[in-house]
């Protein structure tokens, strides 16, 4: 993968920064022709076909999840792509994937298999993380909140850590004492460069509770004594970006961030720190299939703005988690009864708050494209009629799109939610105790062709996450221990 060739525009301009609403209410094919996102598209239609025809999908089981395998492969393929391109012969370069983007263990072997590690923020990440098998030499960990426990694990195992703060400092210095740590350790500063469109997702802003505040009076002193201080701090991290944040702004947060490094460095008068953490934060195209940016116009940007980054004298950190994994996720609900108020046609599907909770709440940060498919899988064709698709929840607001224009939903239809697979299914939210849904990884049988050699090749199906069963909720809601404050 790679290619950019179908995909117009300049890096710099802002406009794949924010969240625009969606220029096309459904998923029709890429613009720009065959490619790996027309591929990614055509795989995705026929997952929802063979998921229906294979009762994966029906009146008995009205929501699931898919992963595009192939496409997860690619999107990794193609982050190392972009950063080989750019860094020196040698330079050792860590991609770790942001468990909390898609916290699957499943995912995360997946990830591992095809070189990427894992950056987790607490001890359940990690969990997910050694299940998975991937060793700590390549997993890294960010929180704000370590507590000593966590820390004193993440030292013994060796695991990469970027402390948040002077008092986390303070931590690490009790538990390294004399002895030369095993784990590769940094702090993390905010440059305070400024904040995106989404104010609740800018970790650069002046008043950011991210990392040492680089802007703030005596903090630069502080942090170059720090380093001079702890020949054990080998690392620096920052992580400027995420959703609606314009790349300009993540590059320049990344030169701030190397230029304090060069900085220390000169200071002490070796090459004390020798690996820069960059962070995250690609922003995702939510509004067509196209994938942009794309790792490799942010590689070549980065390696114009801060070329001393990739000239080899240091490795380097990544933290991609949504522009990993977000085109490659499809919630797929059942239209239960399609009703009609206001005289706007309203599709009740079983897709809502508990699987997009940041879009229901807030639509305008978080629009959806939804796709419209039949009582067979296939996607359904036009004329676009304006719209509600809404979810199952006992709420007014429980909605998955507001007035868009798809191809009338009627009853056993599927509505499909795209570019879901980061921060949305596996970020269920236990409204009306519904269940989470199931979680289903495909790719197509054989080489991709049928005997004839043409389309239509079938999908394979592997489970990623069972659905979760009434039983289970009953459970976890304190169904062992019903008289629990009867007594009391
Ligand atoms: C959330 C997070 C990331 C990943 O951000 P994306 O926008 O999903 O790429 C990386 N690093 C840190 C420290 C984070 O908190």
């Amino acid at each position: 993968m790679g290619s950019d060739r179908d995909r117009p525009g300049d890096p710099m301009s802002d406009g794949t920064g924010g969240n625009s609403v969606p220029p096309e209410g459904r998923g029709g094919p890429a613009a720009g022709g065959p490619g790996p996102d027309s591929d990614r598209v055509a795989r995705r239609d026929e997952a929802v076909r063979a998921a229906v025809e294979q009762g994966l999908l029906g009146p008995g089981s009205p929501i699931i999840a898919l992963l595009d395998v192939p496409g997860i492969r690619a999107s990794a393929a193609a982050l190392r792509a972009a950063f080989d391109a750019v860094t020196a012969p040698g330079t050792p370069v860590l991609h770790a994937f942001a468990v909390k983007a898609t916290p699957l263990v499943p995912v995360l072997r997946l990830l591992h298999e095809h070189g990427i590690g894992a950056e987790v923020a607490s001890p359940g990440e990690l969990a997910l993380a050694r299940a998975a098998g991937v060793p700590p030499s390549r997993t890294v960990l960010d929180s704000p909140a370590k507590t000593t426990a966590e820390l004193r694990e993440a030292l013994t195992l060796g695991i990469a850590v970027n402390a948040d703060n002077p008092q986390e400092l303070g931590r690490l210095d009790a538990l390294v004492g004399t002895t030369n740590p095993a784990s590769p350790l940094g702090i993390r500063v905010n440059p305070q460069v400024g904040g995106g469109s989404i104010e609740a997702l800018s970790t650069a802003t002046a008043t950011s509770k991210f990392g040492v505040a680089l802007r703030d009076e005596g903090a630069r002193e502080w942090i170059v004594r720090a380093y001079a201080d702890r020949p054990w701090l080998t690392r620096l991290h920052a992580h400027t970006g995420s959703q609606g944040i314009p790349l300009s702004l993540m590059a320049r947060g990344i030169a701030e961030t190397y230029a304090l490094a060069e900085e220390i460095n000169r200071h002490i008068g070796r090459r004390q720190i020798d690996t820069l953490d960059i962070g995250g934060g690609l922003p995702v195209n939510f509004g067509s299939d196209t994938t942009s940016p794309t790792y490799a116009q942010y590689a070549r940007l980065l390696a114009e703005a801060v070329p001393g980054l990739f000239d080899g004298r240091y490795g380097l950190v990544t933290e991609f988690g949504r522009s990993l994994l977000a085109k490659h996720g499809t919630v797929v609900a059942r239209v239960e009864y399609a009703k009609s108020a206001g005289g706007r046609p309203v599709a009740v599907t079983h897709a809502g708050v508990q699987i997009a909770a940041r879009t229901v709440y807030a639509p305008a940060s978080w629009p959806l494209r939804i796709a419209a498919y039949d009582a067979k899988g296939r996607p359904k064709p036009g004329p676009d009629v304006v719209q509600d698709v809404a979810g199952p929840a006992c709420f007014a607001g429980d909605l998955l799109a507001e007035g868009l224009a798809l191809p009338l939903l009627e009853q056993g239809d599927y509505a499909a939610a795209l570019d879901t697979g980061a921060y949305y299914f596996a970020h269920h939210y236990a409204y009306n105790s519904l269940a989470r849904p199931g979680i289903h990884g495909y790719a197509p049988a054989g080489d991709g062709r049928d005997a004839d050699g043409r389309g239509n090749p079938g999908m394979r199906f592997a489970v990623v996450r069972e659905p979760q069963t009434v039983a289970e909720i009953v459970a976890e809601s304190g169904g062992a221990q019903p008289s629990a404050l009867s007594g009391l």
